[in-house]
């Protein structure tokens, strides 16, 4: 803020790190407790601008627009059209060089389309903040950050801002992002020497850098380009380029193709002089025709078109892609490993069972409202007849996070669901959350992580002595514990095996169970700590069996995924029976097979790499253990998709073929190692990416398997001609007219070729497998010769029957061009029949594309300056009915050659559709 010319009355001293917490607030006129006013927030936000940095500079677009020229054909093309037009050739020339800027304009259009649709997905993107304003805890924007207001900070999130802190729990930041420094840096609260240098200013936390541990509260000291990240204009989260291997491999592939191509011209040249005696002028022209006529220049703004709409359909399905190469890995994904709870499950939780030692209590209710009772048997129990349950109640409320509150007709919960459940059964057992927090303020806390398992927080109450509370995992609790409580408040013995007997039973049944307990403690503790925790002499006051039923899209996803050849593993913290009974609900395999993490530890890697591969179920699993996972599925031969959301998935979400990462309840850490992001957090989501993924791989072959064969035709003609001496069929600006409006009309329409039918009924693609397999070179090479056949044909028989020059070339191009308007419909299935409703009318692109051919190939043929232009004569009905019925016999031709491929490969690629 020291920037700006008069500073606002709300500026941050200078030297924040080096001053204590409270002048800093009272300088930025803030307060701890409640934050700045919304209004006050809206005054800074316009004074001080949006908290964001510029976006990192790009071309601009006369520079995008001169990019679209660099480029070798493009280069060819120009200094053919400069020959031309000092050979005297002024029309050829004209054209050369008209096609070349229409077909720039064209591709500078897609690659801002393309651009687009990216720019738009990464905003879906954009981080959040928990800030405190108004004295209410919120989640806004985090670009609408002002100095002043006070952001909570909890372990995977990305410092939205420069903050001054004022509260850390255990708090570490991984400033490598700022200072290079790899060791996350602890944090704490005194002021630290004003010269102390970046990396060692303890008592900030740095925009751009990521929380790796604990939980921590600061205020905003800087916003967007006022933050240390700013000044340094370090980039966050640069702008990923348009490119993914495979678009480098058909980039690398076009390259080729032009050089070879090129060769093949200027043989021709000396051939064409030398031996068939056409004068240099006119077989200059006739090299640059075949060379034009053989490159596929519009090849790679069609792939990036086609992956570009992939991924908007995929962000339409709530699959947001991160990294374009990802669109590729997800066609060939062979294991999805996704987490249970919220993924397949709804994250609707609900506390159903209460264990106590002497009793299992039914709860009814429904959701989140507090409303419901217990039962035990067929009895109804009351609150006064079971005093323990005012003690779980207690528990429930105090050692949680999470908020209830009811919107329009609804309970809702702000927080963990898990922790909304225990407060939902607090409230039914009739504690009251303000009097108990008033009673027993909190003083310190850990929290909950996946890692360790509970949630433990320390309060005192009004003699002041401390009390703990602790919830987690059955098994970690009831190690601390040494003692329990009966329903009616009477001290019990601990007897572990019925605990765990009744424990398992739930389990069995699909309960996520969590266990509470809590320690009195005379003499007073202010802070807690993990080996305070496990001092253990809990007692043990109830197991809670919670239900969290499987989402029922997830249950169809995991059937086509099967269906696809994808195998579907879960890997989640929760305890082995319950995981299992979700699965066998989910239909993960006919005999659900589990794994413990502490099994896993055990495994040695080639053990474990046999393991995985009949394993369903890897239960009581730590993120730690998924990086293993990823590797010993890879190790497998395996391609793999893994979901995750807290900060230590990362590893294992960058290890994996395709992260993906929890859009809702995904730390930034995971998303950003992520290259897919779920909108929904649903596992549908990930099987729709697939199926999406899968479709993009089709197409991008669909586009290949249609513009080349175009090439190889016009090429064959040219070629043909020269070989045997012959009139050229097809002029040079004929070719680069047919070569324009295939790729902008017909071949574009094949971008937005939806799923085939039975894409989720056959096994993943081999990885390796090259994007021009043998199939589709063979398919190119048949269809080339069929439209060199049409082409020539129609030539020689015209001119057979007379025709002028100009009138049989008009008619070997339109034939052309007609061929590949029927072979579009073929292609629109690579290898199953299209002689269906659907097969002609199941893409409106196709139809459009098709219409807007028609215009293009009548102003061609009739327009007279378009005459004048391309040398074209208009031509009469029954040219054209010889031209339709040339492209009917082509439509055949190619549905008896997949008939047949059918046939020949049943099991293949090309089987039964
Ligand atoms: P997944 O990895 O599939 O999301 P999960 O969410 O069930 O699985 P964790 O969140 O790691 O896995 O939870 C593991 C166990 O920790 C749970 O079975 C439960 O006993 C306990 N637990 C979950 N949430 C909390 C919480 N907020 N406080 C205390 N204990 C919890």
């Amino acid at each position: 803020m020291t920037e700006h010319a008069s500073p606002p009355p709300f500026a941050a001293p200078a030297g924040c790190h080096a001053q204590p917490a409270d002048a800093v607030l009272l300088a930025l006129q803030t307060s701890h407790e409640a934050g700045i006013a919304s209004v006050e927030a809206a005054r800074r936000l316009d004074l001080c601008g949006a908290n964001a940095l510029p976006p990192p500079p790009r071309n601009g677009p006369l520079i995008r627009f001169l990019l679209q020229f660099h480029n070798v054909l493009i280069y060819v093309l120009l200094a053919a059209g400069v020959v031309t037009s000092v050979l005297g050739h002024a029309v050829d020339s004209a054209v050369i060089f008209g096609v070349v800027v229409i077909n720039a304009i064209i591709g500078f259009l897609q690659e801002g389309k393309a651009e687009r649709a990216l720019d738009a997905i990464r905003d879906m993107l954009s981080p959040h903040a928990h800030v405190l304003r108004d004295g209410r805890r919120q989640e806004i924007a985090a670009d609408a950050l002002v100095p002043g207001d006070i952001v909570f900070l909890a372990s995977g999130d990305r410092v939205p801002a420069d903050l001054r802190l004022l509260d850390v729990r255990s708090l570490r930041i991984d400033e490598s992002a700022l200072t290079g420094e790899s060791l996350g840096a602890d944090k704490s609260l005194s002021p630290v020497a004003a010269d102390a240098a970046l990396g060692d200013r303890t008592s900030m936390a740095y925009s751009g850098t990521l929380v790796s541990y604990g939980q921590g509260m600061g205020v905003v000291v800087a916003t967007g380009s006022a933050t240390e990240i700013g000044r340094i204009s370090t980039l966050l989260g640069t702008v990923e380029g348009m490119s993914t291997p495979l678009l480098r491999q058909v980039a690398g592939f076009s390259r080729l193709l032009t050089w070879v191509i090129l060769g093949i011209a200027a043989a021709a040249f000396v051939f064409g002089t030398q031996f068939r005696g056409y004068t240099h002028g006119d077989m200059f022209l006739a090299a640059v025709g075949l060379a034009v006529a053989a490159i596929p220049e519009g090849l790679p703004a069609i792939m990036t078109i086609t992956l570009a709409i992939g991924v908007q359909r995929m962000a339409r399905r709530h699959a947001i892609i991160r990294r374009l190469p990802a669109v590729e890995a997800l066609g060939s994904v062979t294991v999805i490993c996704s987490d249970k709870t919220g993924t397949l499950t709804r994250n609707e939780m609900a506390v159903q069972r209460v264990i106590c030692a002497d009793a299992q209590l039914r709860v009814s209710g429904a959701g989140y409202a507090p409303h419901g009772g217990f039962e035990c048997g067929s009895h109804a129990i009351s609150a006064a007849e079971a005093p323990l349950l005012a003690d779980i109640g207690r528990a429930c409320l105090l050692c949680n996070d999470a908020e209830l509150s009811l919107q329009g007709k609804e309970w809702r919960i702000v927080g963990d669901p898990t922790e909304g459940a225990l407060t939902a059964l607090a409230l039914k057992a009739g504690a009251d959350p303000r009097l108990l927090r008033e009673a027993l303020p909190r003083d310190d806390v850990i929290p909950f992580e996946s890692g360790h398992r509970f949630m433990a927080t320390l309060h005192h109450d009004e003699a002041g002595d401390a009390c703990v509370m602790l919830k987690g995992a059955p098994e970690r609790v009831l190690s601390l514990c040494s003692a329990s409580r009966r329903l009616d408040g009477a001290p019990a013995p601990l007897e572990p095996e019925s605990w765990q007997r009744a424990a398992e039973q739930a389990a069995g049944e699909g309960m996520r169970l969590l266990a509470v307990a809590e320690r009195r403690e005379a003499g007073q503790r202010r802070a807690l700590s993990f080996a305070a925790v496990e001092e253990g002499g809990f007692t043990l006051l109830a197991v809670l069996g919670i239900t969290d039923p499987p989402r029922a899209e997830a249950v169809k996803a995991v059937a086509n995924c099967m269906a696809a050849g994808i195998q579907v593993k879960m890997i989640t913290g929760d305890h082995a029976a319950t995981a299992r009974a979700i699965g066998e609900q989910l239909g993960l395999s006919r005999e659900v097979k589990v794994l413990t993490g502490a099994e896993i530890e055990r495994m040695e890697d080639a053990r474990l790499a046999e393991a995985v591969a009949e394993t369903d179920i890897f239960a009581r699993a730590s993120p730690e253990h998924k990086l293993r996972l990823v590797e010993a599925l890879q190790a497998r031969g395996e391609v793999v998709a893994m979901t995750g959301d807290g900060v230590n998935d990362a590893p294992a979400l960058k290890r994996a073929d395709v992260g993906v990462a929890m859009g809702q309840k995904g730390t930034e850490a995971a998303k950003e190692a992520a290259e897919m992001v779920l909108a929904d957090d649903n596992f549908a989501s990930v099987a729709a990416a697939v199926e999406e993924g899968r479709t993009v791989y089709d197409n991008l072959r669909k586009a290949i398997a249609y513009i080349l064969p175009t090439n190889i035709g016009q090429a064959a003609m040219v070629f043909c001609a020269v070989l045997f001496g012959l009139t050229m069929p097809i002029t040079p600006a004929q070719i680069l007219w047919v070569n324009m409006v295939t790729a902008v009309t017909l071949a574009l329409a094949l971008a937005f070729e939806r799923p085939e039918a039975d894409i989720m009924a056959r096994p993943p693609r081999d990885p390796a497998e090259p994007l021009l397999n043998g199939l589709l070179a063979w398919r190119i090479v048949f269809v080339g010769f069929l439209l060199v056949a049409g082409g020539m044909g129609m030539f020689l028989w015209e001119s057979a029957r007379g025709a002028t020059l100009e009138a049989a070339r008009t008619a070997a191009v339109n034939a052309l061009l007609i061929g590949e308007v029927f072979y579009l419909f073929n292609v629109r299935n690579l290898f199953g029949s299209v002689l269906s409703r659907d097969g002609f009318l199941g893409n409106r692109y196709v139809l459009l594309a098709i219409l807007l051919l028609a215009v293009c190939q009548a102003l061609f043929t009739y327009l007279p300056a378009m005459q004048r232009l391309f040398g074209t004569l208009p031509l009469g009905a029954d040219e054209w009915l010889r031209i339709l019925a040339f492209g009917i016999l082509l439509l055949f031709a190619v549905e008896i050659e997949k008939a047949v491929l059918r046939r020949i490969f049943p099991q293949g690629e090309a089987r039964a559709h």
